[in-house]
């Protein structure tokens, strides 16, 4: 039988390689909807490949170069934020949510409000608005399946696992474009280092989220909100060669690894099969070849967005959303020019210390309040980019 498919985000680094993945087995899936945003190209030639019934980009603007583009296909163009929710509600068996930012929170929750299995790679929905997202699912049957390749990872290591046996998960982190670089340096990194990852071939945002490591700083917040484990359990380590994703230290003393090669189609895959697997076309590790695998403590003065990780996890309610869109705002300003690769983390510094004394761990998290919360998070990160603008 088929699977009705739709994948947001569809035109990125995760979304192509879930088109790639669901390409290969052309028979097996109906694909509902594929969404993009501003490379319409791209989002047109996916949705003809696969027989898409409709297209969404998010921008209004793209609309008319969607609908010639895709003129006499046949297939249905929308465009805007309200759009990309509706499809979410249509009816569909797995939906892939890859959009890049807090962008990707109203759709999924749309996604998860009608049933539908979510394999969730956007992780700012959960540090945003973890509760939200899980009372939404336990109360429509959905479930949501981690496509990040760590919590994938820590996912696999539970499978017929006690949660109580668990003592610690501990995720692995590159370090990133610049983990070997000495630490005076790192103030005048540009763009094009930082955009540039070691490993893994990603979005331009999250290769400069990994060499922040704000990226690992939502990761520990995700893995927290996804598998409901205590934050002094969740640890980060430097693994350069990013071959252990994740691993699940249990109390008889026993830590068990998930091992692979740097590639999102493992992770994505996974998810598209679970609760089978079937071939992947992934490298296959050849051990003695690798030889060797290093790992080191993470540098706190070098990566502050660990710290502020823990801020999130201990304050709760809108915290996450709080940083999350201090990040955000704050990458903005460093893809702008407006601030260098250091001020990143003073500028969400800055929004956690104006914003601390707001009672940020007691509010209510609805989709209204993780908005509003973000916007005034955005809206203090923008005044402290200002200051700081070189
Ligand atoms: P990309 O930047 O490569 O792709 C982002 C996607 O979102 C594109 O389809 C883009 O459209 C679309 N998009 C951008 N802005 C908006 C918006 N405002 N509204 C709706 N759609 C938008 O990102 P990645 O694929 O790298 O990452 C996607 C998500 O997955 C992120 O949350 C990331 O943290 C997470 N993730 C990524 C991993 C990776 O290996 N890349 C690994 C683990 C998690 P367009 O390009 O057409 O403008």
């Amino acid at each position: 039988m088929t699977r009705r498919v739709t994948i947001f985000g569809a035109t990125g680094s995760i979304g192509c390689n879930t088109v790639d993945l669901i390409a290969r087995k052309p028979g097996d899936y109906d694909v509902v909807a594929l969404t993009g945003g501003r490379n319409v190209q791209k989002l047109a030639s996916q949705a003809r490949a696969l027989g898409a019934d409709i297209a969404v980009t998010a921008y209004d603007d793209c609309l008319e170069d969607l609908r010639a583009t895709l003129s006499g296909s046949g297939i249905e163009v929308a465009a805007g934020a309200a759009a990309l929710c509706e499809v979410a509600e249509r009816p569909a068996d797995w939906i892939m949510s890859a959009i890049v930012g807090a962008a990707g929170l109203p759709p999924g929750l749309k996604a998860l409000e009608q049933g539908t299995t979510l394999a969730l790679a956007n992780k700012e929905s959960l540090v945003t608005a973890g509760a939200l997202l899980k009372s939404t699912a336990r109360e429509s049957g959905a479930r949501i399946l981690p496509v990040d390749s760590e919590h994938s990872a820590v996912f696999q290591g539970l499978v017929g696992e006690n949660p109580a046996d668990v003592e610690r998960v501990i995720i692995t982190a590159s370090g990133g474009a610049f983990r070997d670089w000495p630490l005076e340096k790192l103030a005048n990194a540009t763009l094009a280092e930082a955009s540039s990852h070691p490993n893994w071939d990603m979005g331009q945002r999250i290769t400069i989220d990994s060499a922040t490591m704000f990226n690992k700083a939502l990761e520990l917040i995700e893995t927290h909100e996804f598998f409901d484990i205590e934050p002094e359990k969740i640890e980060a380590i430097v693994h350069p060669e990013s071959l252990i994703h994740a691993l699940v230290g249990f109390r008889d003393g026993a830590l068990m690894a998930h091992v692979g090669p740097p590639d999102m189609r493992h992770a994505i895959g996974y998810a598209l099969n679970w609760p089978t697997r079937d071939h992947l076309p992934v490298e296959r590790l050849d051990l003695a070849k690798i030889a060797q695998m290093t790992f080191r403590e993470p540098d706190a003065a070098r990566y502050p967005a660990l710290a502020q990780a823990r801020w999130v996890m201990s304050e709760g309610g809108l915290a996450g959303a709080v940083f999350n869109a201090a990040k955000e705002r704050a990458l903005d300003g460093f893809v702008d020019g407006r601030i260098g690769f250091l001020d990143m983390a003073a500028v969400v510094a800055d929004v956690i210390e104006i914003m601390s004394g707001e009672g940020l761990g007691l509010a209510a998290i609805t989709l209204d309040s993780v908005q509003e919360a973000d916007q005034a998070a955005r809206a203090r990160a923008e005044e402290s980019i200002t200051r700081r603008h070189r």
